[in-house]
């Protein structure tokens, strides 16, 4: 009898700027595919809960409140790969969640357990279906450990904190590079070091460095990984 082939799943992990999105968005593209930004969805939570006057440090009664808002917020996207839509409760929130505040606020509630199993929940009942090309933190390390294809991408502190720069300042976004470059530190260590799915490339992953790389060649070497 032939087993089952469930569709294709391509995890793309690593820290801010690595060039995950661009790479992710490219790869789908190519591939005909469909993408998933999972830290859209921790920018979500983020902004409801700001919306909400939540701010950190958390306290033990906020994570509560957190994880139920997690769990009953409406989270889709629409529009292809190189525009996507994200929306909340079906209100178009994309500007919003790339302010400097919301990157914050992402990091802070996604190392809430509770708060990372209705993303997980979420991400998987979203993929199942269709598969597609997952871009985050922990893709290959808790969601789909057993996905098609793992890539790590990386790069030093100080390219990555250049890219995330020149995207603000391209948005319009008031900020110093020095300012970019210690809110990334921060972010990292975060996500690194928090006890819940930090960090940290899957057994497997191919750990790729794009700090001297174009997105074209970042793209070329994920694409020969595929089966
Ligand atoms: O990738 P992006 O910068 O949009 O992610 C925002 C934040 O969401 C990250 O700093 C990280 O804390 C969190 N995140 C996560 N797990 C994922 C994706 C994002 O914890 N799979």
């Amino acid at each position: 009898m032939d087993a089952v082939r469930r569709p294709i799943i391509i995890a793309i992990d690593g820290p801010a700027g690595a060039g995950k999105s661009a790479t992710a968005r490219e790869v789908a593209l190519r591939l005909g595919l469909p993408y998933l930004d999972t830290g859209a969805m921790y920018r979500v939570v983020g902004v409801a809960a700001m919306r909400r006057c939540i701010r950190p440090p958390l306290q033990p009664a906020c994570e509560e409140q957190l994880v139920e808002l997690a769990g009953l917020l409406e989270i889709g996207f629409t529009g292809d790969p190189r525009d996507q839509r994200v929306l909340m409760d079906g209100e178009d929130v994309t500007n919003e969640l790339r302010t400097p505040a919301a990157s914050v606020m992402a990091s802070v509630v996604s190392a809430v357990p509770g708060v990372r199993r209705e993303m997980v929940r979420l991400q998987r009942q979203l993929a199942a279906a269709t598969g597609g090309v997952i871009e985050g933190r922990d893709i290959g390390t808790v969601v789909f450990p057993d996905a098609d294809v793992k890539v790590f991408l990386t790069a030093s502190p100080e390219v990555r904190a250049q890219r995330r720069f020149d995207e603000l300042v391209g948005k319009g976004v008031r900020t110093s590079w020095d300012e970019v470059l210690e809110q990334q530190r921060k972010r990292d260590e975060r996500d690194s070091t928090r006890a819940d799915s930090p960090l940290r490339p899957a057994t497997g992953a191919h750990i790729l460095d794009t700090s001297g790389l174009t997105l074209e060649q970042v793209v070329e070497r994920v694409l020969a990984l595929v089966p």
